[in-house]
């Protein structure tokens, strides 16, 4: 299945690019079945390049 984003509305690549599952309430029927729209957005911003992590990335977690 081709993820694409919700913000840029470009292709996730789910192999080289980190990205969030959203999962919206679409609609329920009459007997409370809620029927689920799921959707994904880059963690990353939009249009970057795929990289290492940042430098210093591990020591931000204080
Ligand atoms: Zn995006």
């Amino acid at each position: 299945m081709i993820q694409l984003c919700e913000r840029c509305y470009g292709q996730i690549d789910p192999a080289t690019e980190r990205f969030f599952r959203l999962a919206h309430i679409d609609h329920a029927d009459a007997s409370g079945h809620v029927v689920w729209n799921h959707a994904a957005v880059h963690v990353d911003p939009c249009g970057s390049v795929p990289s290492e992590t940042p430098a210093g990335w591990q020591d931000r977690a204080a």
